[in-house]
């Protein structure tokens, strides 16, 4: 593994993904929009990530900069990165598989949108974004440059924690309880780790009527009830 051939890795990581999330996304722009959280927030995290995860390493990789934050390059990195890379990849196919038109750019609610709970969904309920992450990480790896490598991780990171707890609130507003028995069997990114990694008071207010009628417990609720609300075939 050298320098170059880690480079060429991670220009294939990027086109790979551009070619799996072409299709799904063409396809789904085709699904009417019912309701959105998009808004100035959003379209400022969007480039924020889109700069760290493409336009800073892209542009380091053809010109080298910037030339002072280069760093020493160990083969070893590269082959962790060439593995962090295929497992982002992997990563990003079963999910766009699994959520096909319900999936968005941003935080959209489709007509007729379905609640995806099966397949790469089981478990985790942002396998997307742990495919990002593990993006960042290969980035970090395969990149000898502190700007370059690190700036997937910071520009992610931002987008990740300035939508996540947003998107959870709109998927209960939108899903009620079956949302909330979700969460309350899942993690955000991890299987088990981060598994009741959400705080009641991020969500504070959130949830339908339904959800209010369906819970009898004032604490933790989503936590009390697992699968209990949940509807069948969501
Ligand atoms: N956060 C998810 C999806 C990212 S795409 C992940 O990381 O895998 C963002 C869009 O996916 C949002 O507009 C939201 O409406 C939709 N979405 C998120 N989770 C979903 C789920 N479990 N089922 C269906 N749609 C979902």
């Amino acid at each position: 593994m050298t320098p170059a051939i880690s480079k060429v890795i991670f220009v294939a990581l990027v086109i790979g993904w551009y070619l799996i999330r072409y299709e799904y996304a063409r396809r789904s722009r085709r699904e009417r929009v019912v309701s959105s959280a998009r808004g100035p927030l959003e379209t400022a995290l969007l480039l924020i990530s889109l700069s760290g995860l493409g336009l800073v390493p892209l542009i380091y990789i053809a010109t080298a900069v910037p030339r002072f934050a280069a760093h020493s390059f160990h083969p070893i990195l590269g082959w962790l990165g060439l593995f962090f890379a295929i497992a982002a990849l992997g990563m990003f196919h079963l999910t766009h598989r699994a959520l096909g038109r319900n999936w968005s750019i941003s935080l959209d609610v489709r007509e007729n949108h379905e609640l995806v709970t099966n397949g790469i969904y089981r478990r985790v309920r942002h396998p997307m974004y742990s495919a990002f992450w593990l993006w960042a990480i290969a980035q970090a790896l395969l990149l000898p440059n502190w700007v370059a490598g690190l700036s997937g991780l910071a520009g992610f990171g931002i987008l990740f924690f300035g939508r996540v707890t947003r998107e959870e609130r709109m998927m209960l507003e939108t899903f009620g309880a079956s949302y909330r028995a979700y969460m309350a069997r899942t993690g955000r990114v991890f299987p088990s780790i981060s598994r009741n990694s959400f705080s009641e008071t991020d969500l504070k207010g959130s949830g339908t009527r339904d959800d209010q009628e369906l819970n009898t417990s004032n604490s933790v609720p989503f936590l009390q009830h697992p699968a209990k609300n949940d509807l069948p075939g969501c």
